[in-house]
């Protein structure tokens, strides 16, 4: 396990967060439950920050990746910046005490009330990602009597190689604007009433591994940005995106923060554009693990399962992308290996961990910990088979807290309406 970068580590044969023994946690707290080590994300939130030392720049997180405000706090108070998707993702940003002057605004789909809500907080950008969505924007803008700080995302037409799932930066993609369209809009919307165009954005997708195209990606905007600037316009800012890999399987060797940052570095130094970064996964993936305890094994004819408390719909990312977790005992004391498909308990055949895998010879109640679970973990996860959803704990270095309760059979009905007797 590569154990300095993630925070998990062993200690006399015990899986340890920071200094936390995960098990004193699994006891307290039961399973399934998300363990995430405050320590490892504060420690990649300063190398990003490092990796552009004194060049102007602002790390944005991702929201999405994590949205425990527990992890928003800790980084807000880094003075770190937020990348949003949602209404709903600005409400948690400033509920962790996070700065709206420090939040940037993505995706395809923002609403009238969405854009409202932002230009009354008053955010850094919007990066607006189609004609018709900056029409809107100018219009709500005017109505406000402000002018919208705004970036185009531009599409820059670049293949990143990773999953078609979350590859963003191609033509065929719903995201950005195609780079000539996108240049051309640039210029128009310069008279719009509600807008001060300030900048150009991209992302081109997610779980990166190869830094060639984030450089040929950012080297693309710099070009527009000093073409536009030429003409007189004002550009001010590059948003470089997130996407940046993390390590999966023990194979995995993503390049490292530093490395992202000198080959962002060499792209934009000289341009004197303000680089924006969103990274999401590489802030928080490794940083957290989920816990699960064995139900019981079980074979069916040839085959060896697994079955433990947590399911799908605690961690979907083996079901929707076929994704490569690595599962660890909590306590390594069982010398033998089996080969076995860990699976949950949720009625659907895509219900698993890992197919087919050497697993430790384990036996009821025996805890697992599932790594590299931190980011788009617990934010996809759902109460589906009526299952509430589990605790995020946040440990730091000797301490931990929880940082959401374990959902109850009563939250799984909050909200719901049970009575037929009132027909409108
Ligand atoms: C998802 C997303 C990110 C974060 O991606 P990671 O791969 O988690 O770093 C950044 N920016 C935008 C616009 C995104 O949609």
């Amino acid at each position: 396990m590569s154990t300095e970068r993630s925070g998990f580590s062993y200690r006399n044969e015990e899986l340890i967060c920071d200094s936390v023994p995960v098990r004193a946690i699994a006891e307290a707290v039961g399973t399934p439950a998300y363990v995430y080590s405050s320590r490892q994300i504060l420690s990649r939130f300063r190398a990003f920050d490092r990796a552009f030392g004194a060049y102007p720049h602002l790390i944005c997180y991702a929201v999405k990746a994590n949205a425990n405000l527990g992890i928003l706090r800790l980084l807000a108070r880094q003075k770190s910046g937020f990348d949003i998707v949602s209404g709903g993702e600005l409400f948690r940003v400033l509920q962790a005490g996070g700065k709206a002057s420090r939040t940037v605004f993505s995706g395809v789909g923002k609403t009238a009330g969405e854009m409202d809500e932002a230009l009354r907080a008053g955010i850094l950008l919007f990066n607006c990602e189609s004609e018709s969505e900056l029409q809107l924007l100018s219009e709500r803008a005017a109505r406000l009597r402000q002018k919208a700080p705004v970036a185009l995302r531009v599409n820059p037409h670049v293949d990143a190689a990773t999953h078609p799932y979350i590859a963003t930066g191609l033509t065929e993609h719903k995201f950005g604007i195609e780079m000539a369209a996108a240049e051309d809009l640039y210029r128009r919307a310069q008279g719009w009433p509600g807008l001060r165009l300030i900048g150009l954005s991209c992302h081109i997708g997610s779980q990166i591994a190869d830094l060639a195209p984030f450089a040929e990606a950012v080297v693309k905007l710099v070009e527009m940005a000093e073409r536009l600037r030429r003409e007189g316009m004002v550009v001010e800012y590059l948003d470089a995106g997130g996407g940046l890999a993390v390590a999966y399987q023990p194979g995995d060797s993503p390049p490292s923060i530093r490395d992202y940052g000198r080959r962002i570095l060499a792209c934009v130094r000289g341009s004197g554009l303000k680089l924006l970064v969103e990274p999401g996964r590489a802030l928080v993936a490794e940083a957290g693990i989920l816990l699960t305890r064995v139900v019981r094994a079980k074979i069916t004819g040839r085959k060896r399962f697994i079955v433990v408390d947590a399911a799908m719909n605690d961690l979907l990312r083996p079901s929707l992308y076929g994704a490569y977790h690595e599962v660890r005992p909590v306590i390594r004391n069982r010398r033998e290996q089996v080969v076995a498909d860990l699976v949950g308990p949720v009625c659907e055949s895509g219900d698993f961990f890992a197919r087919g895998r050497r697993l430790p010879a384990v036996e009821a109640d025996d805890l697992l910990a599932i790594l590299t679970a931190g980011a788009y973990g617990f934010v996809l996860s759902s109460n589906y088979n009526a299952r509430p959803r589990p605790p995020e704990v946040l440990v730091a270095g000797r301490r931990w807290r929880l940082a959401r309760r374990r959902e109850t059979l009563r939250d799984l009905v909050r909200g719901e309406i049970r009575s037929t007797s009132r027909v409108r």
